[in-house]
């Protein structure tokens, strides 16, 4: 390592989890950093906010215990050993009835499905668990390769309604890597040589890692500007690169990555080639409107309800307070309702009393003991741009991270290529982003907690027959 390369001076924007990660180890090999974050608070889309007298996550979040490089980070702050894991339950909203399929035998008297399509689907999902080689399905329609492995009616009593759920009417340019990424990420513990997959989460939430995380930038020398929204970026003469921020302030730097969507990035920054923006804009995203509500007593005992039946408007019922002791929501229950849908899709423009009308209504009908009384506080969240669509040969249509122009990276979640959106992956991404930006190798602690792990549950079973969202 040069003396110069130590005294870079590196601008990270978007104080997301990949943001964060990645500041903490630019500044940890000796670079002077800054995050910038566009929001009052750290997080992004794991930020938390306050929902009546509760303050927790914004957006529904567990950890799994396969997620080592995640609780490898958690280690290092502190916070890993005070995890609280959990067997969960879960559910299917099917043919008006609500049905548990939490395990082999529930899965096995599963009235929509005959035997012949019992046994269809849990061998799609066995056969996917297996499947090493991803980059083949990325070639192959989701739609198509789950109706050849499952049956016409499995594929459309089960996958199709799932599919829709979080992809809406795009399912249909997706490839089959999506599934198989899913089905991975839920037996995951299985690959690492766990017999058994949980759910875990951090007393306090995604508020309580990210102020600790907060701390932790602040001691190694991190800066962090809240509530400065990059505009654009652009080359000075004499080769930095400055920073123009919403309230027309500019600052220079020798590196700067921004963390922020593809479509968002290629809008700030003119001097990238016509390929590079072709690209960045050719990543499709899909946003979500997802409503939190505080309840006084719980909906089921479900963490995750999948939901098949059309008339209901959201696209899962998530209940927080079937993982997370109640005592943390003040003695309530935390319900999440998400509906994932495409960046311009109409239902962005409703207001958050038309959304909890029609939220409502159809928690009423699904679950004929809720009273409207029960709702202690209603919130919802909107974001437009969640997680690129897997469309088929993806990874061979991906922006460079490193850019034409000099010392500027574009590194964010569409750079997650076999895998599905969620924290362990962003943290990946970060740490060998992190090693290449400063040419290093990549550090694998995640390897001893996943040795630590395996040993803590080896002789324990499974659960989870079919994936959830
Ligand atoms: C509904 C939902 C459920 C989820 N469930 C789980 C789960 O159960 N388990 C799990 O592990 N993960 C889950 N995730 C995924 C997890 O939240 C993400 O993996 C992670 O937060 C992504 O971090 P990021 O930094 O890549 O992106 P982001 O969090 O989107 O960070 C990008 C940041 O950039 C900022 N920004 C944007 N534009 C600008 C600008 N112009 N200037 C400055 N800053 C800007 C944004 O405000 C944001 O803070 C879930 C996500 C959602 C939405």
């Amino acid at each position: 390592m040069t003396r110069a390369s130590e005294s870079e001076n590196w601008a990270i924007v978007g104080g997301g989890l990949l943001g964060m990660t990645l500041a903490l180890r630019l500044a940890e090999a000796g670079r002077q950093v800054t995050l910038f974050e566009s929001a009052p608070e750290l997080g992004g889309l794991a930020s938390a906010w306050r929902l009546g007298e509760v303050v927790w996550d914004r957006h529904y979040h567990v950890t799994l215990l396969s997620d080592t490089h995640l609780r490898a980070l958690l280690d290092e702050l502190g916070l890993e050993k005070e995890m609280r894991w959990v067997e969960t339950r879960t559910g299917f909203y099917t043919d008006g009835q609500l049905l548990s399929m939490s395990n082999t035998v529930e899965f096995l008297k599963f009235p929509p499905l005959g035997l012949v399509g019992k046994l269809r689907l849990g061998a799609t999902i066995f056969y996917a668990a297996r499947v090493k080689d991803w980059k083949r399905l990325e070639k192959v329609s989701v739609a198509e390769w789950l109706r050849k492995l499952s049956g016409r009616r499995t594929f459309e009593k089960i996958w199709l309604p799932l599919l829709r759920a979080k992809l809406g009417e795009s399912y249909r340019q997706a490839s089959a890597a999506f599934i198989w990424a899913t089905i991975q990420r839920m037996y995951a513990a299985r690959r690492t040589g766990l017999k058994k997959e949980m759910f875990g989460y951090v007393p306090g939430g995604y508020a309580r890692i990210l102020a600790r995380f907060g701390e932790m930038l602040e001691k190694r020398g991190v800066r962090v500007h809240l509530k400065h929204k990059r505009r654009k970026v652009e080359t000075e003469t004499g080769g930095a690169l400055a920073l123009e921020f919403e309230d027309g302030a500019r600052e220079a730097f020798d590196q700067v990555v921004l963390t922020v969507p593809g479509t968002v990035a290629a809008r700030a920054c003119a001097e990238l080639t016509e390929e590079e923006q072709a690209k960045l804009k050719g990543v499709q995203y899909q946003g979500i409107i997802c409503a939190s509500l505080l309840l006084k007593k719980p909906l089921a005992d479900f963490y995750v309800t999948n939901i098949t039946d059309s008339f209901v408007p959201f696209t899962a019922v998530i209940e927080m307070s079937a993982l997370v002791d109640r005592e943390q929501f003040g003695g309530h229950a935390l319900v999440y309702l998400p509906k994932y849908v495409a960046p311009d899709d109409a239902m962005f423009d409703l207001s958050d009393e038309e959304i909890r009308e029609s939220f409502l209504n159809a928690i009423a009908r699904m679950y004929p003991h809720f009273e409207r009384s029960d709702v202690v506080a209603f919130q919802v969240s909107r974001v437009p741009y969640v997680f690129p669509l897997p469309t088929l040969n993806y990874s061979d249509k991906l922006p460079a991270m490193r850019t034409s122009v000099e010392g500027l990276h574009i590194i964010n979640s569409a750079h997650i290529v076999n895998g599905t959106l969620n924290v362990n992956e962003t943290v990946q991404l970060a740490e060998k982003s992190a090693a290449r930006l400063l040419s290093q190798p990549e550090r694998d602690v995640s390897r001893e907690v996943a040795a630590r792990v395996a040993e803590e549950y080896e002789d324990e079973a499974i659960c989870q027959p079919v994936p959830g969202p």
